[in-house]
């Protein structure tokens, strides 16, 4: 670290109570945003009160430094990105501080969603509803004054803020109201200490007032009532009752006037009924007049999607491609909300009438005709602008135009403008608004990895800004001015951007609060100069000869200069996958509608969200980050955070393989550094459970014994509290060969090469048997080679790359020699299926891996296979007993489906209740080390309270790690489904097991030994 930021570390440490970052590490995830720029900041304070931030702001005005507010970083004009010090509000200030009748006060850090919820239960709303809303911050969107479809009816945040505590340039904590103006008063901070809130109020309130009368002509021509949203500042409403609203005046603001450590946001009671539809046209023109047609009657919402937007939404979901024509050129979301059904319905087929009447205007009309209708219609808004971003490839679309207001009479002169800008530039773009109120988003088509598209995307946002101010529109009314379009706001609009300078200079003389964002800053570089270099940089890298492809990491060798790929994928391949990830932060949702990064939710700060990983290894390639600190503690901690559950991967919407990056990262760490002793204890669970077998009496009393427990924790890191599966004796494969299962099955028809875990093997071979038996029961083949041997996925989580790829190169020989003869490879351990099909072709080059990897899956999935198929005998008995089904991360990745639950609900007098809380938390051997025993059980919390609730008899999962979960916070048992259909078919008792009498007995051996006699 040079000496400047030490020297900032530590005068920042002694003065807040938050945490203060200065390492490098930390840098590279606060460098981006949404946005497509980089600027690295100095030092990243996170405060967990008003005071922290007081006190860094003073501090920074001291030494001329910059401070860049900041929540969850989800802007897509670099708003919260700068070179001084981020204050990222979004960690600790999370508080929901009052709820009163009508208003709400919130700290910035809560989330859109979260305060949704809260509300909701009462029957209230904020209202503002930025499509990320999942995401987005209370501060962020106070300072974007974000707004979203529903902007005809509840506005922007503007509309809804009462009054905000905020730190201002100065440091000085102030109550923000609307205040009468007064005669300027003493501006020092003792004058301002002395007069408290009331005198800085009434001091900003004369400033402002004198502003606004001196600008007024100014302010009526650029900022007409009859646009609905401005770009910039906005004042052309702030002197309301001889009162000038300052609070209103901070929404927009972008951190450039006083950041905002509380507020206080007006509710209003929550929508009682809605009714949607969608309309579809084969012209973007036809849509247009539509809007025109439809706006007088007053709709909650009018969404427009372009043709490629339809196109991208129809290959996203077979449903949509059945809802939606392929000759549609555009499409409308319509929205009416009312206090009833009736009424809102009502309003709706008015709407309808009026569009059926309009001979050729509408394609076709297809209404919501209940609320999962509505919700599927909303998703085309919600989830399929989030798919934009997912758009991978090195031309895609970009956000740097994106954000238009125009008059919403102008719309239909607008977009042939736009299309002709766009056919003179040579450019395609994707468009998407909210009609009704002439907001538009724009995203042309661009590499801005190239510098010659850099220029390019100038130009068009200049021609295209050059048609917006033709038509009476404006930019950055929704997404800000920012980085993108600050420039470009002084060009085309420079008597406002004149005044917008005296209102900074008014609160933030020095200019130190997030500079160069609405005004342009003294050095501010051109828009586009500072995009994101990581990517820029591989020509470079490449030029050097670097080797490109799988290379075996060397233990304790000499580190190279740079990271440099060990897995099957080259470096450009490697910074195509950093690429993709474009910074949305949809990966720091805490929504129970998702299952998005579990180890965010238990700990929501940057480091934690699965984009920070793809930040890092961006920062790594690039050269930002010297590769030295691969061994840093800050690293280690990054990578840490990452427990390989993939549920980013298959929810993120650019599928971005976030588990693969930080398998690239933890390998290199381990070659610069070794595993740690835990880690590799760890790692080798499979060994340690052979020998625990091998002398299963006396492993079972030392694990069963809290004294051994305690030595086992200090001398091997393993978490005392955690309940040990029990040894069993390693005794299946002896069972396996007496039956004659080691051997390829004679049987023809389908056959299955059972691929044994550790978890079956040495713990439970009884689940062993009853898959066995389920599948002998279907009259299906089964083979359990002998030379298979164990999967390798707790040296994968470790990044053991090396021990992970001599355990697979085995495995793959074998099962590829299985799959040629025709079986299909099935494992009970679902974490064996995601090693096999997602890490193996990763660290293993064999011309059978593309084969292996079709020819596998989970047991739940194969016998749902074969019930779809109609080969699944179905002469259940009847199991009576009432379960909790959890579906395992790993099940979920492997598809979304879940087939176990389905396969339960088939046995009669089974009553079976999804979970639906999440990750279990335990993660493979994650949620055994000593270390990591506390988060995983905070992940696992929902799930294990689940368990406890009343009436519930069992839990049912797939996976070995989350029974364990489950297990642990209950004395009610967990089973593998498996074990539940063999009951089922009491197709156990010919294995001289169980007897039938009810869940009971079954359960009690959930953990048994082998069932038959030796
Ligand atoms: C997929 C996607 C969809 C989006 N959809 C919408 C949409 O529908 N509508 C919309 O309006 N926007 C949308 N956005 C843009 C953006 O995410 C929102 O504007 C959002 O409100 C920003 O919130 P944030 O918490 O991420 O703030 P950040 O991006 O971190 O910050 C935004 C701005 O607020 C300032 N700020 C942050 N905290 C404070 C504080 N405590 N005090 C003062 N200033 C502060 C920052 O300095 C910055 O200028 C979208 C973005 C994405 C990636």
């Amino acid at each position: 670290m040079d000496p400047q930021r030490q020297r900032i570390e530590e005068d920042l440490r002694g003065i807040v109570s938050g945490e203060v970052l200065c390492d490098d590490a930390s840098r590279a995830l606060y460098a981006t945003d949404a946005s497509l720029f980089e600027v690295w900041p100095l030092a990243i304070v996170r405060p967990r009160t008003a005071e922290d931030v007081a006190a860094t702001v003073r501090w920074a005005a001291e030494q001329r430094i910059p401070v860049h507010p900041r929540g969850a970083g989800s802007s897509l004009s670099g708003d919260s990105l700068g070179r001084g010090i981020v204050i990222d509000c979004g960690r600790f200030l999370r508080r929901i501080v009052q709820t009163g009748a009508t208003t709400v006060r919130v700290q910035p850090g809560v989330v859109g969603a979260q305060l949704e919820e809260h509300l909701g239960r009462l029957g209230r709303t904020f209202g503002p509803d930025p499509s990320n809303a999942r995401v987005t911050t209370l501060g962020g969107m106070i300072g974007r004054n974000a707004s979203g479809s529903r902007f005809l009816r509840h506005g922007a945040v503007r509309g809804r803020i009462v009054a905000a505590q905020v730190v201002l340039a100065d440091g000085s904590i102030v109550d923000l109201v609307a205040a009468a103006p007064t005669a300027p008063a003493d501006r020092s901070a003792e004058g301002l200490n002395a007069g408290g809130s009331a005198l800085a109020c009434s001091h900003l309130a004369a400033g402002m007032s004198a502003l606004l009368e001196q600008s007024r002509w100014i302010i009526a021509q650029a900022q007409p009532a009859s646009r609905y949203s401005h770009g910039g500042y906005q004042l052309n409403d702030l002197k309301r009752d001889g009162r000038i609203d300052l609070p209103r005046l901070l929404c927009g603001s972008a951190g450039t006037l006083g950041i905002v450590t509380e507020a206080t946001l007006a509710t209003v009671p929550a929508d009682n009924a809605t009714a949607v539809a969608l309309l579809l046209f084969d012209s973007l023109e036809k849509a247009a007049e539509a809007v025109l047609k439809l706006a007088p009657l007053g709709p909650s919402a009018c969404d427009l999607f372009d043709k490629r937007h339809l196109t991208l939404a129809r290959s996203s979901k077979v449903a949509f491609d059945v809802l939606i024509p392929a000759v549609a050129d555009a499409g409308l979301l319509i929205e009416f909300t009312s206090a009833t059904v009736r009424e809102a319905s009502d309003r709706l087929d008015q709407s309808l009438v009026l569009m059926q009447g309009a001979k050729g205007l509408c394609l076709d009309i297809r209404r919501a005709e209940d609320a999962r209708d509505a919700a599927f219609f909303w998703e085309l808004s919600r989830e399929v602008v989030s798919t934009l971003h997912g758009v991978r490839g090195a031309s895609r679309p970009v956000p740097f135009v994106e954000d238009i207001v125009v008059p919403p009479a102008a719309l239909p002169d607008f977009l042939r403008r736009l299309q002709g800008v766009l056919k003179k530039s040579g450019a395609t773009a994707m468009l998407f608004g909210h009609a009704c109120h002439g907001q538009l988003h724009v995203r042309p088509y661009a590499d801005p990895r190239e510098p010659a598209e850099r220029l390019r995307l100038e130009r068009l946002a200049e021609s295209l800004y050059a048609e917006v101010v033709a038509v009476g529109g404006t930019i950055g009314g929704e997404q800000g001015l920012g980085l993108s379009r600050t420039a470009f706001f002084e060009k085309f609009f420079p008597e406002l951007a004149g005044v917008f300078v005296s209102v900074k200079r008014l609160f933030d003389p020095l200019g130190i609060l997030n500079p160069g964002k609405i005004t342009r800053a003294t050095t501010q570089p051109s828009a586009a100069s500072s995009f994101r270099s990581s990517l820029a940089a591989v020509p470079e890298l490449r030029s050097e000869g670097a080797p490109e492809g799988s290379s075996e990491v060397r233990m304790g060798s000499l580190a190279p200069a740079r990271l440099l790929p060990v897995l099957n994928w080259s470096e450009s391949q490697l910074i195509d996958e950093v690429d993709a990830c474009n910074g949305c932060g949809a990966c720091r949702s805490q929504s129970s509608a998702t299952r998005m990064c579990p180890r965010y939710r238990e700990n929501p700060a940057e480091e934690s969200s699965p984009r920070a990983k793809a930040n890092l290894i961006a920062g790594f390639l690039s050269g930002d980050i010297e590769i030295q600190s691969l061994s840093s503690e800050a690293v280690r901690a990054i990578a840490d955070t990452c427990f390989n559950c993939h549920q980013c991967r298959i929810e993120c919407a650019a599928g971005v393989d976030i588990p693969a990056m930080v398998l690239e990262l933890k390998a290199a760490q381990v070659a610069a550094n070794s595993l740690g002793f835990t880690p590799w204890l760890l790692s080798r669970v499979d060994t340690l459970s052979a020998i625990g077998g091998a002398c299963a009496p006396l492993a079972n009393r030392a694990i069963a014994s809290p004294r051994a427990r305690w030595l086992m924790e200090k001398m091997l890191g393993i978490a005392q509290g955690r309940k040990l599966p029990p040894f069993t004796g390693n005794r299946l494969m002896r069972w396996a060969s007496r039956r004659g299962l080691t051997r390829p099955s004679r049987r023809s028809g389908p056959r299955v090469l059972y691929f044994l875990d550790t978890y079956a093997r040495r713990h439970d071979p009884m689940l062993a048997q009853a898959f066995v038996s389920v599948l002998e029961r279907n009259g299906i083949g089964v083979f359990i080679d002998p030379r298979q041997v164990a999967s390798g996925m707790p040296m994968v989580s470790e990044g053991d790359v090396n021990g992970a790829r001599k355990l697979a190169r085995t495995n793959v020989r074998v099962l590829a020699e299985a799959v040629r003869l025709g079986y299909r490879i099935v494992c009970t351990e679902p974490s064996a299926v995601t090693c096999i099909t997602h890490d193996y072709p990763l660290f293993v080059d064999d011309d059978d891996m593309a084969r292996v990897v079709a020819a596998t899956c989970d047991a739940s999935t194969f016998l749902w296979e074969l019930h779809r198929e109609g080969r699944l005998r179905l002469d259940f008995h009847p199991v009576p007993g009432r379960i909790l089904y959890h579906a395992p991360c790993h099940v979920r990745a492997a598809g979304g489906a879940r087939p176990a639950e389905h396969l339960l609900r088939l046995i009669p007098e089974l009553s079976v209740e999804a979970a639906d809380r999440g990750c279990s938390g335990m993660a493979g051997t994650f949620g055994l080390a000593r270390d990591r025993y506390r988060a995983s059980l905070r992940v696992g919390l929902g799930l294990v309270t689940a368990m406890r609730g009343a009436g519930i008899e069992a839990g049912a999962t797939e996976c070995s790690a989350c029974r364990i979960q489950m297990e642990q916070g209950t004395t009610k048992p967990t089973v593998h489904p498996v074990k539940l259909l063999a009951k089922a078919y009491r197709s156990l008792e010919g294995f001289g097991g169980v007897a039938a009498q009810g869940l009971d007995s079954l359960l009690t051996a959930s953990s048994g030994r082998l069932t038959t006699s030796e």
